[in-house]
């Protein structure tokens, strides 16, 4: 048995769960947020997944894009914070990707580009994240020089949401409400909501387009009973049991015997480990799901492993048991309350020590 961890990709639910966030706004078109190499689970492969479905495609920068366009993936690709240099203009115009425009040095090197092609703009506005955009006092003025440019063809209006996924802040409404009014009577496609937003249908209607990334893998950033119906887990962590023992009351287990057995304790040994991605700061208790049956984490996290309480199978040879850590059993939303970390990060962690198998 060679040591293996693994994380089993469902590309059925991540297609299920896009056409599930493009049910929920109707009326737009969906931009598949697949940046960081799709959330960790392998870009070119959920493309593909999605190539017969997908409106678009949002990535983070011109490398991730060159490497769905190198792939054969034909949709427009959004570059979600446009082009960080000069020389990159070329390739967007020539190979249909469509680019953020957030700030002035991006306005001018644009105006000053010779282009072939007029290229997609996705103007952004600062409503009130702080990151990137224009504020809303000087976004006309930057439509406006867009618009005037021969190397613009269309323009579309787009914000990002600090805080859609606390339902209990208003400030979502007043982003919508200050993006919505600085636009005016601007023309143009509009673009603002992300996972928390579609699913909580906060502008639903209003956009032309929406922006999910975090609910096409099936996590979802609303807790469950905030969501209508459940998403599909696309991604489950695996790994074996290599090591089995059973230890006496008051015996400690892992680095600095982080928990203490009260009792006389079957545990196992994991073959994964914070390398891997899985979170160090797991607390003990830290649920997994054994060869069919829920048990914990016990101790503390090492680089290349972690022991679980195996005394259910007290008579049972657990060598080579199967260990999930997250996904179909275990909610990923779970395991990063208790690492105090957020599915994104815990996805986006996930190592080249952990190889990807796809499920169609
Ligand atoms: C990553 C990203 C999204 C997707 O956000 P989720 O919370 O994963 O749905 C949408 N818009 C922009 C600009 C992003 O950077």
């Amino acid at each position: 048995m060679s040591r293996t961890v693994t994380a089993v990709i469902k590309l059925t639910a991540i297609k299920e769960n896009y056409l599930y966030a493009k049910s929920l706004s109707p009326s737009a078109k969906a931009i598949a947020t697949i940046k960081a190499n799709a959330y960790g689970h392998g870009a070119i492969e959920v493309a593909n997944a999605l190539a017969d479905v997908a409106d678009a495609f949002g990535v983070a920068c011109i490398e991730e894009a060159i490497e769905l366009r190198d792939a054969g993936i034909k949709q427009p690709i959004l570059l979600l914070e446009g082009f960080f240099s000069a020389d990159e203009l070329v390739y967007i115009s020539e190979n249909n990707l469509w680019c953020a425009i957030h700030n002035q040095f991006q306005l001018d090197a644009l105006k000053a580009a010779k282009l072939n092609q007029p290229i997609n703009v996705w103007l952004k506005m600062d409503s009130g994240m702080h990151r990137l955009g224009f504020l809303p006092e000087e976004y006309a003025d930057a439509f406006q020089q867009l618009s005037a440019m021969s190397q613009v063809n269309s323009i579309v209006h787009m914000s990002h949401f600090s805080s859609a996924d606390d339902l209990s802040s208003s400030f979502t409404q007043q982003q919508t409400a200050l993006f919505i009014d600085t636009i005016g009577a601007l023309p143009g496609e509009v673009s603002i909501a992300n996972s928390s937003a579609i699913l909580a249908k906060v502008v639903a209607d209003r956009t032309q387009w929406i922006r999910p990334g975090i609910m096409i893998y099936g996590a979802s950033p609303l807790d469950d009973q905030q969501i209508a119906k459940p998403l599909i887990p696309a991604m489950t962590l695996r790994a074996k049991i290599i090591s089995q023992r059973t230890i006496n009351k008051g015996d400690g287990v892992g680095y600095n015997a982080l928990w203490t057995a009260d009792k006389t304790t079957k545990i196992g040994t994991v073959s994964i480990g914070y390398a891997d991605g899985y979170p160090r700061h797991a607390q003990n208790g830290t649920p997994v799901f054994i060869n069919g049956k829920p048990s914990q984490i016990l101790g503390r996290v090492s680089m290349d492993m972690l022991m679980v309480d195996i005394s259910m199978f007290e008579q049972q040879d657990c060598i080579g048991f199967d260990v999930e850590l997250w996904g179909d059993n275990i909610s990923v939303n779970k395991v990063a309350k208790l690492s105090e970390t957020i599915s994104y990060a815990l996805f986006c962690g996930l190592t080249r020590r952990v190889s990807k198998s796809y499920l169609k």
